[in-house]
């Protein structure tokens, strides 16, 4: 009996009634479910995300978030080897399904994990520091970042079931909007697999996540301008979503990730016989077998130089006949099917196309020996690599994406001509350049950063370590411009943001900074009593002020602090010199000195709440101290981080040492550990 995937909407399962299309194993072309999104009300479902997940998830804050993201990824990894099966049904061998279950998983994690380092524990984000827009710094302006109140509709490509939704609903989540998933139907049930155990898990609240298995009716029709379309495909059908009147009219934000025509560089140095050469030649067999080359980012385009392309072809041909094709579920098989036989015979019309180009040097479009499989029933393709001679901007090469396990190679001359020859692709998701030379590797990235959304610069000394081309990291953008989509995802915080709403507050630093839960320069202090080292988090508040007693500098601190650390540079200890010297005026204090010495007079040193100094930000020594100068210290509480779970939380004060003319001679945020108060402790 074939199962019918159903879809998740309004916290409900909703089973489609009609007109279902029939989704088939990609290794033998068995039905494996049916999918129809026949019967669901699209904008009762835009409306119910609005209504109940958004609500629900903005009265988190970041923190919370992230540690929900967290238990996700722990619950989901629990049940992996449930989704590994499924994987095996949509071509992918067990590494293919490596990176879409577990790299989905990763993804999660990370921002789970980010997301309690880098955003505070709170429902608004300052971004940056307050811009002082006026003569007297009473009128001043903070950039913000808030959720939007929409829903965010997630339309993902076949080719990663699980790590497509994950790496899009991370940082949506994390930013605190509800997301509607539409996965593309052909691997659905992977996805609604996931998505059921996501929902079983009963980590989400209510109205946070949907999912749609078919196609997503007039669901466009109701979209408005908090919502957020995150679309991974086709260009083709990326043009006609973001062409959308509705999107259009409510400028609805739409990010895309379409086709790419990715390129790897062997740079000129890097010819047979050098480490570089043998890793640019395994990263290509990699690129085109993983995923049986069903990645968005696989180098498309191997541009080499003239000299080593004979080599180049030579040794690609042998590594590509090695890979063994075939059932995906055997551990010996190293590329198993693409996701269907459309796709298949839409890859064979791209490599005619391409071939007219060139010619094919590897492989057949139409023959492939299998491991335990029929080349009849399942979608297997041999790994098929072209010669293209005809590298003018107008060649089907920098036109045409097969995708599947097909690349081009590519001849250069100089290293300016492979530089327009990447380019040629019109704007790509990944680059790699594979030299040993780091002035080439200089010329060439940043040549073609232009057109390309990430570049991985491949030598002996990283290639141990490196990721590889093709693998996206939550940690750095996805995304590309041109017809990469021109869009962005991931990349940290950057892709909590693309959901959130960036606002310019202006106002008086007082007001921005009871707005903002940050002290910003210029708004009110508070004296108080106690000493703030004496105040236990939930004590202190944002603006609590202590200004210390004073220390006046002499010549004999500058001479015991360099004999006790060593630092004995000229313009501490030469008065002459440091006369020369165009910033001083004679010998000055160490600005080390001044800091350690602003510590001794801002520190209560009992033990207390204060549990740690865990570092200092944004140091700057604005002016010179001199033997006679006297300092003091304004100490301000200027954020608290609550951790949660945690017996403590991390203040940061803002804090400026001055002279005896009231000049700021240093600034910087000291960071601390503060303990919570106990319970059944008295406050002060
Ligand atoms: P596609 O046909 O454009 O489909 C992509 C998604 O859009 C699927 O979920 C599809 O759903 C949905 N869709 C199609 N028509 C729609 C419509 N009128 N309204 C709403 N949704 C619609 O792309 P594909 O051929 O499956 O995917 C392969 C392409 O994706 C390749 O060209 C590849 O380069 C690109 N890709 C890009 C990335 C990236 O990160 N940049 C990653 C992977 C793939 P149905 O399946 O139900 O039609």
């Amino acid at each position: 009996m074939v199962r019918s995937l159903e879809s998740y909407a309004q916290d409900r399962w909703h089973a489609g009634a009609r007109d279902a299309i029939e989704l088939r194993n990609a290794v033998n072309g068995d039905v494996v479910a049916l999918a129809s999104s026949s019967g669901l009300d699209f904008a009762a479902m835009l409306e119910h995300g609005r209504r109940v997940g958004g609500p629900a998830l903005r009265k988190l804050t970041f923190h919370q978030r992230a540690l929900m993201l967290k238990a996700l990824a722990q619950f989901l990894d629990e049940r992996k080897s449930q989704f590994y099966t499924l994987s095996t049904a949509t071509g992918a061998t067990r590494p293919d399904s490596r990176g879409d279950i577990d790299g989905g998983l990763a993804t999660l994690f990370v921002y789970a994990s980010k997301g309690r380092r880098e955003l505070p524990n709170d429902t608004v984000y300052v971004e940056g520091a307050a811009e002082i827009v006026s003569r007297g710094g009473s009128f001043i302006g903070q950039h913000v970042c808030v959720p939007l109140e929409g829903v965010a509709v997630q339309i993902n490509a076949y080719n990663f079931p699980c790590w497509g939704m994950l790496e899009k609903l991370a940082p949506c989540l994390l930013a605190g909007v509800p997301a509607i998933v539409k996965p593309a139907s052909s691997t659905a049930y992977l996805t609604e697999a996931v998505f059921r155990a996501m929902v079983e898990s009963g980590i989400l609240p209510p109205g946070a996540v949907q999912l749609v298995c078919g196609g997503l009716g007039d669901l466009f029709d109701h979209l408005t301008c908090q919502d957020v379309v995150a679309f991974t495909g086709s260009a083709g059908t990326a043009l006609k979503l973001r062409s959308h009147p509705r999107v259009l009219a409510q400028s609805v934000r739409f990010t895309a990730e379409t086709d790419s025509l990715n390129c790897s560089v062997l740079g000129p140095d890097a010819g047979p016989g050098t480490p570089e050469f043998e890793l640019y030649v395994k990263e290509v067999v990699r690129e085109m077998t993983a995923k049986a080359g069903q990645k968005c980012t696989a180098i498309r385009r191997a541009i080499v130089p003239e000299r080593h392309l004979a080599a180049v072809i030579e040794t690609l041909c042998a590594r590509l006949a090695a890979v063994r094709v075939g059932n995906p579920a055997l551990a010996e098989v190293d590329m198993g099917a693409l996701a269907s036989l459309e796709q298949r015979a839409q890859v064979r019309a791209r490599v005619a196309e391409l071939a007219a180009a060139g010619e094919i040097v590897y492989g057949s479009p139409e023959h492939v020996d299998l491991l335990d499989a029929d080349a009849a029933r399942g979608a297997f393709l041999s790994p098929i690599l072209i010669h293209c001679r005809d590298r003018d901007a107008d060649s089907a090469v920098h036109r045409v994406e097969a995708f599947g396990p097909v690349s081009t190679v590519i001849g250069y001359g100089d290293v300016a001509e492979a530089v327009t020859i990447a380019n040629l692709g019109q704007g790509s998701l990944a680059a790699s350049v594979v030299t040993g030379d780091d002035q080439i590797a200089r010329t060439i990235a940043l040549g073609i950063a232009p057109w390309h959304g990430r570049v991985l610069v491949l030598n002996r000394d990283c290639a141990k370590e490196s990721t590889g081309h093709g693998v996206p990291l939550p940690h750095l953008v996805h995304g590309g411009p041109g017809r990469a989509g021109g869009g962005e995802e991931m990349g940290g915080v950057r892709g909590v943001l693309h959901y959130m709403q960036r606002t310019a507050l202006q106002g008086s630093p007082t007001t921005l900074t009871r707005i903002c839960n940050r002290w910003m320069p210029g708004a009110a202090t508070s004296a108080t009593p106690v000493h703030p080292f004496r105040r236990f988090f939930e004590e202190l508040n944002v603006g609590d002020t202590t200004h210390t007693a004073t220390h006046t500098v002499t010549i004999d601190d500058i001479e015991r602090f360099a004999k006790l650390t060593g630092d004995e540079f000229y313009a501490h200890m030469d008065e002459e010199a440091a006369r020369a010297n165009p910033f001083f005026d004679g010998r000055v204090a160490h600005g080390y000195f001044v800091v350690s010495r602003a510590a001794g007079l801002f520190v209560d040193p009992a033990p207390g709440p204060v549990l740690a100094n865990y570092g200092l930000e944004n140091l700057r020594f604005t002016k010179p101290v001199y033997p006679g100068d006297t300092i003091g210290v304004r100490f301000t509480c200027k954020q608290k981080t609550a951790r949660e779970g945690e017996g403590h939380g991390e203040v940061r004060w803002d804090t400026e040492i001055r002279n005896q003319n009231g000049e700021t001679v240093a600034a910087y945020d000291v960071l601390t550990m503060v303990a919570r108060r106990p319970l059944g402790s008295d406050p002060h």
